[in-house]
C-alpha cells in the first residue's frame, strides 16, 4: 500500500518496443529494449528491464505491446500571448512574405489582455502539448515589451513550467521604433532588474528588423551578468552572426539554423551549444527548411522544437516536427525522436529528463503503435495515448 497522496509505484508492463536514449541499456542510439517494462516510483524511473523480470508494483499498466518513449522536451515556445494572426497566416499563404514586425500585432493584444486571459490561453496550449506527448516545455516572454508586460509574462510562464526565458528582445517596442539603442538600454538595465528573478534563460531574436550582432551581444552578456545563460534566436530569415554569437557566448542553444555557413556549422559542431530546429516555422511561413543531415554529419548536437508562436508556427505538436525533420529535412526517425526527447533536454541543459532510465523523472509516452518510427510514418495521426509526468498520468 502506498501512503495517502502518493500515486504509489507503477508498473508499465507489456512494452513491446521501448526507446530508453541510453545506448547502454538497448540497441542503438536510442538504446531500444523489446517486450520491456518501467517501474516508476516516487515521481522517478525505478526500473527498466525485461518485462519477465519486472518487480511488482503498487499499480500495474499493460501497454499490451505498444511502444513506449520519454516524454517530449519542447525546448522553444513563445506561450505567453493573447489573440491570434489567423488573417496573417492566411495572407501569407496568398503569397505575402514574413516579417520579424507581425510580432507587434501580438505585442498589442497582449498588452490589452488581462492576467487571466493570458494565463488562461497558456493553461490550453500546455494541456494541448501535453495531449501530444509534451512533458517538458520551455517558455518566453516577448509579447510585452514594458517592463511590467515583460515580468508579467515571465510570472505567468513560472507557474506551469521551470524553463522561462527572458526575451525582452524579440523586436524593438513600438514606443522605440525611432530610438533602437534606447530599447536596448532599457532591456538591459530596468526591464532586466525586473525579468531576472523570474528567468532562467536570457534569448534575443538576432535578425534584420529586430537586433543586430552588437545589439545581441550587449543584451545576451548583460543576461549573464545577472545569472541568466544565453540562447539566440539566429539565423532564421538569412544568414547574420547569430549562430557564431551564441557559441562565443556558450549559449545553451542557437535556435532555427536555417541559414548556415561552413563556418557555422563547424562552429556548432566545436561547441555545446545545441542546435535546435524549429520547422514549424518553415512550414508556417513556407520557407526552405533547415538542413538537419549537415548538422549531425558535422557532429553537431541537434534538437527539434516547436517554436510555438502565434505568428510564424502555431503549432504545439512535436509529432508534427518529427513528422516534418524525416520528411524535408534529411533526418532518419530515430534521430528526429532523439532529437525531439534527449535533443531538446542537452538544449535546456537538463540530464533528469529526455531518457528513461532509473533516477530520472518519470516522464514518458504510450504510443499508440508498435514503434516510434510511427511518429513519422503516420503523419498527422494522433498516436498519443498516455503521457505521465513526473509519474503522474496527465494524459
Ligand atoms: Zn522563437
Amino acid at each position: 500500500m502506498s501512503a495517502p497522496g502518493s500515486t504509489g509505484s507503477i508498473l508499465i508492463t507489456g512494452i513491446g518496443s521501448l526507446v530508453t536514449n541510453e545506448p547502454a541499456l538497448g540497441t542503438g542510439p536510442l538504446g531500444i529494449l523489446h517486450d520491456a517494462a518501467v517501474v516508476v516510483a516516487d515521481g522517478r524511473i525505478a526500473w527498466v528491464g525485461p518485462a519477465d523480470t519486472a518487480p511488482d508494483a503498487d499499480t500495474r499498466h499493460d501497454a499490451q505491446g505498444r511502444v513506449v518513449i520519454p516524454g517530449f522536451v519542447d525546448s522553444h515556445a513563445h506561450l505567453v500571448f493573447a489573440g491570434d494572426r489567423t488573417a496573417e497566416f492566411a495572407a501569407r499563404m496568398a503569397g505575402q512574405a514574413y516579417a520579424a514586425g507581425g510580432i507587434r500585432t501580438t505585442v498589442a493584444a497582449t498588452r490589452a489582455a488581462s492576467d487571466a486571459e493570458l494565463a488562461a490561453n497558456l493553461d490550453r496550449l500546455v494541456d494541448e502539448a501535453a495531449r501530444q506527448g509534451t512533458t517538458v516545455l520551455e517558455c518566453k516572454s516577448g509579447y510585452g515589451l514594458t517592463v511590467d508586460d515583460e515580468a508579467r509574462a515571465l510570472r505567468l510562464a513560472s507557474a506551469v513550467t521551470d524553463e522561462v526565458t527572458y526575451l525582452g528582445a524579440h523586436v524593438v517596442a513600438p514606443e522605440y521604433a525611432d530610438d533602437p539603442a534606447g530599447y536596448v538600454d532599457l532591456v538591459t538595465g530596468p526591464m532586466l532588474d525586473a525579468c531576472a528573478p523570474h528567468a532562467r534563460w536570457v534569448d534575443v531574436f538576432c535578425e534584420r528588423g529586430a537586433f543586430d550582432g552588437d545589439q545581441a551581444r550587449a543584451i545576451l552578456t548583460a543576461g549573464k551578468k545577472r545569472g541568466l545563460v544565453p540562447r539566440v534566436h539566429a539565423n532564421q530569415l538569412r544568414h547574420g552572426p547569430g549562430v557564431q554569437l551564441a557559441v562565443e557566448l556558450g549559449a545553451a542553444s542557437a535556435d532555427h539554423c536555417t541559414h548556415l555557413d561552413a563556418a557555422d556549422v563547424a562552429a556548432l559542431a566545436s561547441s555545446d551549444t545545441v542546435a535546435t530546429l524549429l520547422p514549424g516555422a518553415e512550414f508556417s511561413t513556407r520557407a526552405a527548411y533547415p538542413d538537419a543531415r549537415r548538422l549531425i554529419d558535422a557532429g553537431a548536437t541537434v534538437a527539434l522544437s516547436t517554436d510555438c508562436n502565434p505568428g510564424s508556427s502555431f503549432t504545439t505538436s512535436m509529432p508534427f516536427c518529427i513528422a516534418i525533420a524525416v520528411r524535408e529535412m534529411g533526418m532518419t526517425p530515430d534521430e528526429a525522436v532523439w532529437s525531439a526527447t534527449a535533443g531538446g533536454a542537452a538544449a535546456l541543459r537538463r540530464t533528469d529528463v529526455g531518457r528513461i532510465v532509473p533516477g530520472v523523472r518519470a516522464d514518458l509516452v504510450e504510443l499508440d503503435a508498435p514503434s516510434h518510427v510511427h511518429l513519422a510514418y503516420r503523419p498527422g495521426v494522433p498516436l498519443v495515448r498516455t503521457v505521465w509526468r513526473g509519474g503522474a498520468a496527465v494524459a
